[in-house]
């Protein structure tokens, strides 16, 4: 008996099979999910072939910045499953300036909104476009992936830990919004994953060398680790949990000094 037998996912932010996304994708695809991927046009070849070592799982094309691609994606499942039981949010996007150098002060205002609209916004437009796939099926669980970086400055993350908090904030808000329907909308803060959307970050690599050597368990996060949680967020374990932010990053972010 798997934990999400019967379910039906669905992962938006899938570029490889580093991707936090996939991570997440295998651990429910063994906990028996029926998975479903929307991903960026220029990743989508990848994602198809990932998505075919999972039998058959439907693979949309999305852009978060395109009104009408995220509902396009929701009105596709809603035709072929009826519903949808679990939402993952696992994408990110700032400017390579933004996160690489430079000054959060001089953070332009086409940098800041990018990287709000496609990191922090498209959050609550994929809630609104799931809400009634969740509601049909008497409820289910969304969750997005953040960073520390949303608590305190971490040296060149920038506008992407602006993103983070308006991320997280938005998670609280949308709990109260869609809890009433049975809806639980949760973060994951994960350690530094060796991602292509992280290699962007300047210092990436000192990131993962710090948190190895300081973090109470003195060790980096693995994908399974990220996997795990998302799957207690996203069955019945995490039942009556919502609006939380979860951090699974080896007990970094309890550190003062
Ligand atoms: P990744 O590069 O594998 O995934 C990022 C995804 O964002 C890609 O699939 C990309 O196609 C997608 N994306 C970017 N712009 C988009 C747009 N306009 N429309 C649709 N999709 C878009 O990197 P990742 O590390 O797996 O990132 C996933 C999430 O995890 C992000 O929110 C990231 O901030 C978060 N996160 C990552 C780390 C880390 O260290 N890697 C740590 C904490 C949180």
């Amino acid at each position: 008996m798997g934990l999400l037998d019967g379910k039906i996912a669905v992962v938006f932010g899938v570029a490889n099979h580093r991707s936090i996304g996939w991570q997440i994708a295998l651990a429910f695809a063994q906990q028996g999910a029926t998975l479903a991927f929307a991903a960026q046009e220029r990743v989508l070849p990848e994602v198809q072939k990932l998505a075919a070592t999972l039998g058959e799982p439907a693979v949309f094309p999305c852009d978060v910045q395109n009104d009408s691609d995220v509902p396009a994606v929701f009105a596709a499942l809603g035709e072929r499953y009826g519903g949808v039981d679990a939402v993952v949010h696992s994408l990110a996007f700032a400017n390579r300036e933004d996160v690489s150098g430079r000054r959060f002060v001089d953070t332009s205002r086409a940098g800041f909104l990018l990287a709000l609209d496609v990191s922090a916004y498209s959050l609550t437009l994929i809630a609104q476009a799931a809400e009634p796939l969740l509601a049909a099926r008497g409820g289910g669980s969304i969750v997005t992936m953040t960073y520390m970086g949303s608590e305190r400055v971490i040296p060149n993350y920038n506008v992407m830990g602006v993103a983070k908090a308006a991320l997280e904030c938005s998670v609280r808000y949308l709990a109260n919004d869609l809890g009433p329907k049975g809806i639980r909308v949760n973060a994951i803060s994960a350690g530094p994953q060796r991602t292509l959307a992280a290699r962007a970050i300047a210092g990436f690599p000192d990131m993962e060398k710090h948190v190895a050597t300081h973090a109470p368990l003195r060790r980096n996060v693995e994908g399974q680790d990220l996997g795990s949680a998302a799957l207690y967020l996203c069955s019945d374990l995490g039942r009556n949990v919502t609006g939380e932010v979860l951090h699974v990053d080896g007990g970094y972010n309890i550190i003062g000094m």
